[in-house]
This record gives C-alpha cells, sequence and structure tokens, in this order.
C-alpha cells in the first residue's frame, strides 16, 4: 500500500467512528459474526495457509489458531452486553444524593501488529475484542507468514465492513509509515526491539500501547511431580508449532540428582509424539525462514547437544533438541530460544531456581511443576511473570477469563475475554447528582464550622 492511501485509509476510519456506527451495539455483533463466518467458511483455505508458512498440521493449526478464535468470538458475543453496560459503584456519603458508574465507551480507530508465529489467532483475536468495543480497526498481519496474512487481506473486505476495517500488508516500510498515522490505540505482538520503535511512535501522539512481547520462560520441575503427566505437558507446550510460541518453556531447572531421569522421560515422550524421526512426521512443523534457521543453530555451536540436533537447511528443518547445562552467558541463555531447542540447567536445590529467574528479567510466563505446596507458593510470592502455569503449559491461554500480557520486559496491557474488550475501551467515569439536597458546606463563604463538618464527612 502507498503512503498516500495508509493515510487516507486511517483517515476514512476515522470518518467512520465519527459517524458512530460501530458504537450500536448490534451493529457489532453484525461484524463479529461475520467474522466467525469467514473463518468458518474458509477454514481449509487457513489450514493449508499455516500448514504453507509454517508447517503447521491441521489439528495444531485448529487448536491454537481457528478453534481459539472462533471460540472467543463466542464468548465474546455471549458476553456483549454485559461487558459492554455501564458498571455501577459504590457512591460515597458525601456524594450522596447521586449514582456512580464506568460507562464502557470505544477508544476509536487502533492499529493492530501481528507476529507470524500464530499469524491468525494474533491479529484475529485482538481484532475480536476491538470490534466488541466498538472500534475501527487496521491489521498490519506479520510479512514473514505472507500466505495466512494475503488470505486475511482478500477475505476480511469481503466480510466485514470494509470503511471500519482494513488489512495493510507489508513489512518495516508499511509498518513505519502506519506508526507515523495517529490512533487511538495501538496493540503490538512480537520482538522488544520493535516494540521499543511502536512505544517512541505512539508518544508522538500520546497513544496508548499494549506490547505483547516474549522473553525467555522458565519451567521449574522439582522432583516431587508427577513425571508421567509432566513431561507430555512440557513435549506438548514446547514443540507445538516447532517451539515458535512466546509462551514455551525456554529452559528448565531441575534438581542435578533428577536430571537424569526426567531427560530420559523427556526423550521417550519426545519420540512418543513425534516418532524418533520428526522430520518425515506430519504432526512436526519448520522454522519460519533462513534468517530464524540460521539464528537457532547459532545456539547449538559450542554446546553440550544431549538429544536431536538433526537439521535441514533446504527445509528449515530442527529437530526436537536438549542442550544440557549451557553457561549462562552463552547466546542460547542470553537471547530468546523462539525454536525447538530446550536447554536444561541443574540446581542442587529447587529453591535455587528463584535466583536464576531473578537475575533474569521478568518472563512473559513461568512453569512450576511440583506436588510441593511450600514450593508452589516460594516461587509465586518471590518471582514475577506475566502468567504462570502451575502444573501445565500455556492452558492458561485457553481461560477467557484469564488476561493475556507481560510484565516488565515481557510486555504491558493485557487481553483476551472481557479484557480485551477493556483494552480497547475507556471506562469513562459518571458521576449523576441530584438536584435535590443541595448541602452548602463546600460552598463559600468558608467558616470554621463548615470545614470541622467537611472534615467529618470526608
Ligand atoms: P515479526 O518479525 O513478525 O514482527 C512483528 C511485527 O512487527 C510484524 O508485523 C512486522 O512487520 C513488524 N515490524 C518488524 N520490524 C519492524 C520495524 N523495524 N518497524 C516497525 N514494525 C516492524 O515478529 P517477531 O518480532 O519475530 O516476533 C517474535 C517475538 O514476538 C518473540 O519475542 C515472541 O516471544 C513474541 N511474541 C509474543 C506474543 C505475545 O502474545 N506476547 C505472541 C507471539 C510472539
Amino acid at each position: 500500500m502507498q503512503r498516500f492511501s495508509i493515510s487516507q485509509s486511517v483517515n476514512e476510519l476515522q470518518q467512520t467512528f465519527r459517524s458512530g456506527r460501530t458504537k450500536d451495539l448490534s451493529w457489532r455483533r453484525s461484524q463479529l459474526i461475520k467474522l466467525k463466518a469467514l473463518i468458518t467458511e474458509h477454514q481449509a483455505e487457513f489450514v493449508r495457509a499455516l500448514q504453507q508458512d509454517l508447517h503447521k498440521s491441521e489439528q495444531e493449526a485448529w487448536t491454537s489458531e481457528i478453534g481459539f478464535t472462533l471460540s472467543d468470538i463466542d464468548h465474546t458475543l455471549h458476553n456483549l452486553s454485559s461487558w459492554a453496560k455501564p458498571r455501577k459503584v459504590s457512591t460515597p456519603l458525601f456524594v450522596q444524593p447521586g449514582k456512580s458508574y464506568l460507562l464502557p465507551e470505544p477508544l476509536g480507530t487502533v492499529l493492530i501488529i501481528g507476529a507470524w508465529n500464530y499469524p491468525l489467532q494474533l491479529v484475529l483475536a485482538p481484532l475480536v475484542a476491538a470490534i466488541a468495543a466498538g472500534n475501527c480497526a487496521i491489521l498490519k498481519p506479520s510479512e514473514l507468514s505472507f500466505t495466512t496474512a494475503q488470505l486475511l487481506a482478500n477475505l476480511i473486505p469481503q466480510y466485514l465492513d470494509s470503511s471500519a476495517y482494513k488489512v495493510v500488508l507489508g513489512a518495516v516500510e508499511e509498518t513505519t509509515e502506519l506508526l507515523k498515522q495517529r490512533f487511538d490505540h495501538i496493540l503490538y505482538t512480537g520482538g522488544e526491539q520493535v516494540g521499543k520503535i511502536v512505544m517512541r511512535a505512539a508518544a508522538e501522539y500520546l497513544t496508548p500501547v499494549t506490547l505483547e512481547l516474549g522473553g525467555k520462560c522458565p519451567c521449574i520441575v522439582d522432583s516431587h511431580t508427577d513425571l508421567a503427566v509432566t513431561v507430555a505437558r512440557i513435549a506438548w507446550s514446547k514443540w507445538m508449532n516447532t517451539g515458535q510460541t512466546c509462551v514455551a518453556p525456554d529452559y528448565v531447572i531441575v534438581e542435578e540428582n533428577f536430571a537424569d531421569t526426567f531427560v530420559a522421560a523427556l526423550t521417550a515422550k519426545i519420540e512418543a509424539f513425534y516418532s524418533a524421526n520428526p522430520k518425515q512426521n506430519v504432526d512436526y512443523g519448520r522454522i519460519i525462514n533462513e534468517r530464524h534457521y540460521r539464528r537457532l543453530n547459532h545456539y547449538l555451536e559450542g554446546q553440550n547437544v544431549i538429544y536431536g540436533g538433526d537439521v535441514d537447511p533446504v527445509s528449515h528443518y530442527i529437530a526436537p533438541t536438549i542442550v544440557m547445562s549451557p553457561k549462562l552467558d552463552s547466546p542460547v541463555m542470553q537471547e530468546e530460544i523462539f525454536g525447538p531447542i530446550l536447554v536444561i540447567l541443574t540446581v542442587d536445590k529447587i529453591q535455587q531456581a528463584i535466583d536464576i529467574i531473578n537475575d533474569r528479567p521478568k518472563p512473559l510466563a513461568l512453569y512450576l511443576y511440583t506436588k510441593d505446596k511450600n514450593l508452589e507458593q516460594a516461587v509465586l510470592q518471590q518471582t514475577s511473570a506475566g502468567n504462570v502455569g502451575i502444573n501445565d503449559g500455556m492452558m492458561f491461554m485457553a481461560n477467557p477469563n484469564l488476561p493475556f500480557g507481560g510484565v516488565g520486559n515481557s510486555g504491558m496491557g493485557a487481553y483476551h475475554g472481557q479484557f480485551g474488550f477493556d483494552t480497547f475501551s475507556h471506562l469513562k467515569t459518571v458521576l449523576k447528582r441530584s438536584f435535590w439536597f443541595d448541602v452548602a458546606l463546600r460552598y463559600p463563604p468558608f467558616n470554621s464550622t463548615k470545614l470541622n463538618w467537611l472534615k467529618k464527612l470526608l
């Protein structure tokens, strides 16, 4: 899209918002129903696009992208009228008689910038929230997952009101141009460096941002755990989408004397999932592109690879791989892995895991597998993370009643369910007073009697 047409598009959306059309609840509902129809009627094409972009299996495409978004729409449709209602709050005595409430109002025209790893869900779930809250929106899917991005760009104008919702395709140049425009909110999903670019650009107009970033997600595995269930859940959450998941476990911390038992059980589970030759397995994906393939290979240089390590530059295949006890200052422990390599660190006592985690930026997700309630409390009280999974990986994403977002370097703000609706809303404060009973205590002329009464009342 040319520069002129980007600014023209934003302008058109702003005009649509000003018309008030998007505020009508039945209109919002109709757009959500059309979005649901878009996904339902083109499921097979989305599965093919995700297969082409990321070699995603049909089951993963459905659970983590298509089905996820459809259930998000259903949940939103089911709850929309209650989310949009005025939210009554109590009114203290000195403001009586009166009524106080928060009135959710849409922000206006918002920008949604997606990442490539879940190219459908990461633009459509924020869009569901933006529509529900009554906004206009521009979607900028990632150029790296090009097939899915193009499919979205083709289909969205066929289903949604294109004077309210538009897709902009492109890479840095187009995103830079978009970021020069005035939006009322920006929701960005991606890496930290671009997150800073987005926030700097947003500062120009004092535009609020939601940054859904990443980082290294630690996973503590206590020896007092159900080992069979633990390794199944770790293997599932790590190697889904070939480890290219922002909340995939990045490194596991185990006690030294439990490490062999854990690794044996984990590698057996990997083979049960993907066979001894994952390259031939239809359920196992590929790395998105050459750059990320090389980045991941670089992490393996000079490391103690105790499992996997097979690679294929032609298909960007990297086997499920385990690296044992890398130096903490090596790239694999300094950067987010975001691929099928799992690091294992060992400690003498599992409580030492807390220091390892606290030595690093606050993670997007932290996992703990244990039956020990004291350890559970110690980890919850002494660490910080956007989201915590106790005895499971990533499943907090499946509960629409939980917000999803980071803290510190892993992001700011959150969405999913009502939290998404609220992210794209302003909760306008309203206090309605009665004309009846107008106590004059606050009005001049002041005197000590009035002041004494006010001191008692306030
Ligand atoms: P990416 O390369 O797809 O970039 C994200 C978006 O930023 C794209 O739309 C891209 O066009 C745009 N972009 C890239 N460079 C830009 C620039 N210089 N200026 C303006 N815009 C630019 O994705 P990525 O950054 O490789 O994403 C991976 C990261 O995202 C990981 O850190 C991962 O953990 C994180 N992530 C977070 C979540 C979450 O929900 N918190 C979800 C998925 C991924």
